[in-house]
């Protein structure tokens, strides 16, 4: 591996309109060609349909893309999101695998709206639709935007803590895609596997050991070390779980949306030192 590799301004996770980001894939493309990114990943939730157009667009840009994914999942009764990389999206098993994911998200969105309801906000269902390109795939962040363009809150963070939140009524769980399968689907697709911000789930060090373990026997490849979700701390952190598990490192904003991502694409800090970075033979 050489230090070039290394160093490249590789951004391998962010969101577009297609899921719960705001930009549409050419929009993202073009604002992350600006920012300096030389490797870019759009990895909308659960879909691919925004994929083609942000080939395309990068084409037009000459910027090196490779097609991804966030995948919903369930594993020891929690949500974690896997990002799958380099993923064919013409993949059948993969395609069919995302639509059984996106099937649950109407209803336990109507039931979001039922407990926001209780807590005194009104017409949420058909407010975070408006936000929504596709009801398949109405999210969290949709009804966040509806409850801060009502004036409940002053900004996102607020109506995760106050409504939506870990252990907040508006956190309504429902099983996303068994783990195994989620890795199955990328690594079937010919993707690499990669654990999503791993600094954001509530795991103590003994279950976060077995999830490693787990992801890594299932054919687990990789992990985020460096995203918008870690504090700078947590980069080393998870620079060590990459060592201690030969795990590739993967480094990507999760940027969602200009008014509401304090990181934009292409503006982290590089990998720490001595990791093998996912995209080590890509490029
Ligand atoms: P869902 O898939 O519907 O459960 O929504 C999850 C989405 O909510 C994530 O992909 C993030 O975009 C967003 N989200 C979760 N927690 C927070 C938070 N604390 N602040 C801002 N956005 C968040
Ligand atoms: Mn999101
Ligand atoms: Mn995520
Ligand atoms: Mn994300």
């Amino acid at each position: 591996m050489t230090g070039t590799r290394l160093s490249i301004n590789a951004d391998l996770h962010c969101h577009s309109r297609v899921s719960d980001g705001v930009l549409t894939p050419t929009a993202l493309a073009q604002r992350a060609r600006e920012g300096g990114v030389q490797l870019w990943s759009l990895t909308d939730h659960d879909e691919l349909s925004g994929i083609s157009e942000a080939q395309e667009a990068c084409s037009r840009f000459d910027l090196a893309f490779v097609p991804g994914v966030e995948i919903s999942a369930t594993w020891a009764k929690r949500t974690v999101h896997i990002v799958g990389l380099n993923i064919d999206p013409s993949n059948l098993v993969l395609r069919q695998g995302l639509a059984s994911v996106r099937e649950g998200r109407v209803a336990r969105a109507r039931r979001i709206a039922e407990r926001l309801e209780n807590m005194g906000i009104q017409g949420s269902f058909e407010g975070a639709l408006r936000y929504a390109s596709n009801p398949q795939l109405l999210s969290r962040t949709h009804f966040a935007r509806y409850i801060l363009e009502q004036g409940y809150c002053s900004t996102m963070q607020e109506v995760f803590d106050q409504y939506l939140g870990e252990g907040r009524a508006g956190n309504v769980r429902v099983d996303w895609a068994k783990l195994e399968d989620a890795v199955q689907w990328i690594v079937g697709a010919g993707g690499r596997a990669v654990i999503a911000h791993p600094g954001r789930y509530a795991y103590d060090a003994t279950q976060a050991d077995a999830f490693f373990d787990i992801f890594k026997q299932l054919g687990g490849e990789g992990i985020e070390v460096v995203t918008g979700s870690h504090r700078p701390e947590q980069f080393k952190k998870y620079a060590d779980v990459a060592r201690q598990y030969g795990f590739l490192a993967s480094r990507g904003s999760d940027f969602h949306a200009p008014s509401e991502s304090h990181i934009d694409l292409g503006s982290l800090p590089q990998l720490p030192e001595g990791l093998k970075p996912v995209w080590h033979d890509w490029v």
